[in-house]
């Protein structure tokens, strides 16, 4: 039973709850909502016929389907759980599909996307509540998931205007039980807030490693080698899905070029004062990041052990 999950709801929230994907992020909401009863029947559709067959050894769900229109047949709670790029492919299989009165949600990590390829396709009737759970690790798959992956995590609703109230609250109350601490706000602003926090680490990592990898006067055992010296957090951001990864990019353009921007207007005042001897712009940036990874650590999104929290090689 997992550690940090409250006791099963007496009530479902919902009656039939459809997953599409059952990757990192559909496998760890379907074990989480099995556990927690959040609906009476789960019901699991995945493209791939070795994901199902994994989903059912590991008892994941009621029902498994391999096509997602079958999948979400009846359903009063289907989420996306795939990457964004692929959101108009299933839409154009779904939509004919989708209940009256059901709530469509998804796990996108980018938001202005899923309105801009779900909404015209949205039959009447069923009402569209975008979310994103900021929780993840460089993992893929049915196995990699877990039910506390969400537990003390933001998921971000952005509800299009005029989103049914009743249908926002239900999905907030989903995410809640699933131990998440739900804020909402617009689909422009979180593509905004996720470019600097999420989407452009994400870029500098993959770069950096890319780099490093092409470095032709140090060796690949060198990179493995020494690669405590902060790079090796780098290889494990830049381990991520490269499908997820390229949708995040090809989805949210706009956001993340424009941080791009003032990241290399930064890294370019960097250089200056390194350049210069100004240790004083070095030292003084150095503290103020120092002070906001203090402030991640006391908001509990993050662990206050040295080195991430990793066991010490040496006694
Ligand atoms: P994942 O582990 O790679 O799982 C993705 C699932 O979607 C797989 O079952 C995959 O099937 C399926 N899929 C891929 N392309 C498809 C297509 N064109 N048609 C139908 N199914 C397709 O990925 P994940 O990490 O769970 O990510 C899923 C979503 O969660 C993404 O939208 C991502 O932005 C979001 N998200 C991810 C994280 C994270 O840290 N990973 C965090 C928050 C949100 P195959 O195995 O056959 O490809």
């Amino acid at each position: 039973m997992p550690e940090r999950l409250g006791p099963p709801l007496e009530t479902p929230l919902f009656d039939r709850l459809a997953i599409v994907g059952l990757g990192l992020i559909g496998s760890s909401i379907a074990r989480a909502a099995r556990h927690l009863n959040l609906a009476r029947t789960l019901v699991a559709a995945d493209r791939s016929p070795a994901v199902l067959e994994r989903v059912r050894d590991l008892g994941l769900a009621d029902e498994t389907a391999a096509d997602p229109a079958e999948g979400v047949r009846g359903a009063d709670h289907v989420i996306l759980c795939v990457p964004v790029g692929a959101y108009g492919e299933i839409m154009r299989q779904v939509a004919g599909m989708l209940a009256r009165g059901a709530i469509l949600s998804d796990v996108g990590s980018v938001k202005g996307a899923v309105l801009a390829q779900v909404r015209p396709l949205l039959p009447e009737g069923v009402h569209l509540v975008p979310a994103h759970p900021v929780a993840g690790t460089e993992h893929s798959g049915p196995d990699a998931g877990f039910a506390t992956l969400f537990h003390n995590r933001w998921c971000i609703l952005t509800p299009p205007e005029g989103a049914d109230e009743d249908a926002v609250a239900r999905v907030r109350a989903f995410w809640t039980a699933m131990g998440s601490n739900v804020e909402t706000m617009s689909a422009a602003h979180h593509d905004l807030v996720l470019a600097i926090t999420s989407h452009l680490p994400h870029l500098i990592a993959f770069n950096i490693v890319g780099t490093a990898a092409d470095l032709e006067t140090v060796t690949q055992s060198e990179v493995i080698k020494f690669s405590a010296g902060g790079f090796r957090d780098f290889t494990r951001i830049a381990a991520s899905d490269p499908t997820m990864w390229r949708d995040v990019f090809l989805n949210n353009k706009e956001a993340v070029l424009e941080v791009l921007g003032r990241f290399n207007e930064d890294l370019a005042a960097l250089a200056r004062a390194i350049r210069w001897g100004d240790g004083d712009a070095l030292f003084g940036l150095f503290s103020r990041t120092r002070a906001i990874r203090r402030g991640i650590i006391s908001s509990g999104q993050e662990t206050p052990e040295p080195d991430f929290g990793r066991r010490r090689e040496t006694p």
